[in-house]
């Protein structure tokens, strides 16, 4: 798929803003890209599609979960996190798109998972840190992702957890497992912050 045709079709999915976060995280993703050598075209398509399920109803949602092969335990959580996995399986079948790189990158952009590649921590990171993000400790990311992209997945990582606890909220397994996979290496690297 083009770049010209995935801004055709968000645009008739996603709401003026959601379109706009969407270039926003793309022009992030692409700058983080260059720098970590990664395929800026395809950085560039997985950014402007990741949202691509945002704004469909939880109902749906719901339903392309029960009626697909999607793991059935994100029903269990909020429905804040669905839209990755039901958006990268909706591409594929909606859409024909087939690059791995792109589909598993969308898919696990809200919640993260252990072993991501660089082609999704890039697009994890570039959705938490894109400039009109106000998330507080949004600004240290943002220094870090430019120097070691691990650091700042971490980071993501532990700022969400925390911001989830104290909301009482649940958390998705694969956000811990994240978590902890980092935890080994840069949470000892890192000086606390
Ligand atoms: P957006 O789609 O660009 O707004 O950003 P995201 O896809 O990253 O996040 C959607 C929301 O899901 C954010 O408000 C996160 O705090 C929230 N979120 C991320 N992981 C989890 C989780 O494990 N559980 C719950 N309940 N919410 C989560
Ligand atoms: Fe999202
Ligand atoms: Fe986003």
């Amino acid at each position: 798929m083009d770049i010209k045709y995935a801004k055709k079709i968000i645009t008739n999915v996603l709401s003026k803003d959601r379109v706009e976060h969407s270039f926003r995280v793309a022009k992030v993703a692409t700058q983080l890209a260059r720098k970590y050598n990664v395929n800026i075209e395809k950085i560039e398509l997985a950014a402007i599609l990741h949202d691509y399920a945002k704004n469909h109803s939880k109902e749906e949602l719901k339903r392309w979960i029960l009626q697909s092969s999607l793991p059935k335990n994100l029903l269990f959580y909020h429905s804040a996190i669905w839209h990755g996995p039901v958006g990268a399986l909706m591409l594929k079948q909606k859409h024909g798109i087939v690059d791995r790189d792109v589909l598993s990158a969308i898919y696990c952009h809200t919640t993260g998972k252990e072993h991501m590649s660089t082609f999704e921590k890039i697009i994890f990171v570039a959705d938490y840190i894109e400039p009109m993000r106000d998330i507080p400790g949004v600004e240290k990311v943002r220094e870090v992702a430019t120097e070691n992209l691990d650091q700042a997945v971490y980071l993501i990582l532990r700022n969400t957890i925390q911001f989830l606890m104290s909301k009482k909220h649940t958390i998705y397994p694969s956000t811990f497992y994240a978590y902890n996979e980092l935890s080994a290496t840069v949470g000892n690297q890192m000086e606390v912050i």
